[in-house]
């Protein structure tokens, strides 16, 4: 019997989340093609992808990457250049999945044009959320798409959620393993630096996210992501602390009844299980021993410390524009405290003086936001500039 294969987009595919997808859909050929990849500027490794998925279509981000690569030796791929190409194709071109997993904001544009086509998206990228929750959701529902969710968290919600009524949730629990920080006070932050704030206990992943993860931005942006993907008010979105990271979420239903997703500490599962919806399939990952684990231990959220999870309360309870200002005033203070130009706790503070300062939109439009991601930017950069913060 033929199989009719799903076809896939995997954008971002250079990064963490791209790399893995990509190792299981090249492990599960039978069931997937890749019929498009993009990267930001990672040439080596996209002409390597391309090179073993044979996509008819690539597109890469940056310049000077696209003239360096010769373009004969791609053989039958056509490799364009920029999000505009990027957006076109993903409208254009007949996907079953477009799997999400670009960092930040660029992720925007490229999902809006998904939605719009309306194919349904696998989403890692979370900012896409963080930015635009009310816009994206409401665009999907009028579409008729569907918002996949990758996230370990957000994957596990949504695997406790299968079957059950939203009227019977009383809280999401986001669990977080608190990074590698967890238990410091701001007194012991002052002066850590770029090195142990990229060392996470748990899981491997990119810069930006390690980063997140360190300062519980992170988290807070799955407080975001889960508000808009679930629907839910704040008061029923929590965060537990969580160290071993096994639990990777749970629903609290009105009967007290808990559901909870385990597994390893990787994206194996999310991936697969989004790949693969609505169906569960066999996929040969290594299995969690519980008799090993041994013990699984919880804490409180600290918010006094960690007061990127009240800005993201913030962004959920006076939504509007917040979302998009504390995305791009967190972007800008995370690099430069990996570029070393500020310390740890002053992300705190370019956060909130961004917040303070960026008008307040109740009911942005999606060129609203465009615009307030750029001021916000600018707004942001000129603090770190000028040392004003
Ligand atoms: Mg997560």
């Amino acid at each position: 019997m033929n199989i009719i294969k799903k076809k896939i987009a995997v954008l971002g595919s250079t990064g963490s989340i791209g790399k893995r997808a990509l190792e299981i859909i090249g492990a599960n050929s039978k069931k997937f093609e890749i019929v498009l990849l993009s990267c930001n500027s990672n040439e080596k490794v996209f002409i390597n992808q391309i090179k073993s998925f044979k996509p008819n279509h690539a597109v890469i981000n940056s310049e000077k990457a696209f003239n360096n690569i010769n373009k004969v030796s791609l053989e039958k791929t056509s490799l364009a250049l920029g999000e505009r190409a990027l957006c076109d194709l993903v409208f254009d071109l007949e996907i079953d999945i477009v799997l999400m997993a670009i960092v930040g904001f660029a992720a925007l544009k490229p999902t809006i044009s998904a939605i719009k086509s309306k194919k349904n998206i696998a989403l890692a990228s979370k900012e896409t959320l963080v930015v635009a929750g009310n816009y994206i959701m409401g665009l999907s529902k009028k579409m008729k798409t569907k918002i996949i969710p990758v996230d370990s968290e957000h994957s596990a919600i949504f695997q406790c959620l299968n079957g059950e009524s939203l009227k019977s949730v009383d809280r999401l629990i986001l669990t977080a393993s608190g990074g590698p920080f967890r238990g410091k006070k701001e007194s012991d932050l002052r002066l850590v630096d770029v090195g142990s704030a990229l060392n996470h206990p748990n899981w491997k992943m990119g810069k930006k996210i390690s980063i997140d993860s360190a300062t519980l931005m992170n988290k807070g942006f799955e407080i975001i992501e889960a508000k808009w993907l679930f629907d839910l008010p704040k008061e029923k979105i929590k965060v537990l602390i969580h160290p071993e990271s096994i639990i990777h979420s749970m629903v609290e239903f009105n009967d007290s009844s808990i559901i909870a997703q385990l597994g390893l500490p990787n994206m194996n599962v999310p991936i697969h299980y989004a790949l693969n919806y609505p169906q569960r399939e066999v996929s040969g990952f290594q299995r969690l021993d519980l008799t090993e684990i041994k013990q699984l231990n919880f804490e409180k959220a600290d918010e006094k410390t960690f007061k990127h999870l009240i800005y993201a309360y913030e962004a959920i309870k006076r939504e509007g524009s917040v979302g998009c200002v504390l995305n791009a005033a967190n972007e800008i203070a995370v690099e430069a405290f990996l570029t070393k130009k500020i310390a740890f706790l002053d992300m705190q503070k370019i956060i909130e003086k961004s917040i303070e300062s960026i008008t307040f939109v109740a009911k942005p439009t999606i060129e609203d936001l465009f615009q307030i991601d750029i001021e916000t930017r600018n707004f942001s950069s000129t603090l770190i500039q000028k040392n004003d913060y």
